[in-house]
């Protein structure tokens, strides 16, 4: 954990709309002060107009430790991940690094309402899903698996862009963005 960038250096991050997080902060849950960026290590990158952090807090008041898993939206809404630090982490690497290779055009927003799902995308209402969750993903639950076709899918990764995702042949694409993988036959 020591290796950990401060979320302070990440910011500001700007949006395309002009806006931009120059801070950021939380409650201790333990002391109830206010620990800034500055005492968070972790990540932040902004994925197509989307923040996402995952960093380790620790309170300089009370010296409290706690995960801070989020996702700040252009119009700074805060949404909250319920997904382990150190897997949301990885996400948030491995997408800000895929991101930087192919940086979506400037109007990929306004082109994803206008294009269909792609066909690999299905709806909940195709599925079957197991009862435990995982955690949950803007605001949608991930689960840890689904059944399709009479095939078990696994959970694999969520993407931040389900209109460009790539995905491997056992792989299908869940329409909030939750990519399962096909288990392999025992
Ligand atoms: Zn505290």
């Amino acid at each position: 954990m020591s290796k950990l960038d401060k979320i302070s250096q990440f910011l500001p991050i700007r949006f395309r709309n002009g806006d931009r997080i120059q801070q950021f902060a939380k409650k201790c849950p333990h002391c109830d002060k206010t620990v800034s960026a500055t005492h968070m290590f972790g990540i932040a990158a902004n994925i197509n107009e989307r923040v996402l952090l995952a960093a380790q807090a620790e309170c300089p008041h009370c010296q409290f430790r706690f995960p801070v898993t989020c996702v700040i939206t252009a119009q700074k809404r805060v949404l909250r991940v319920a997904l382990p630090l150190w897997l949301y982490r990885m996400y948030i690497q491995m997408l800000s690094r895929s991101g930087q290779k192919t940086p979506p055009p400037e109007n990929a927003s306004h082109q994803a309402t206008a294009e269909v799902a792609p066909s690999s995308a299905i709806s909940m209402e195709q599925v079957t899903t197991a009862v435990e969750t995982l955690g949950s993903y803007l605001d949608k639950p991930i689960f840890a698996w689904i059944r399709r076709n009479g095939l078990i899918y696994d959970f694999e990764r969520v993407c931040a862009n389900p209109a460009t995702e790539q995905l491997a042949d056992d792989e299908c694409l869940l329409e909030a963005g939750l990519v399962y993988k096909r288990r392999a036959a025992d």
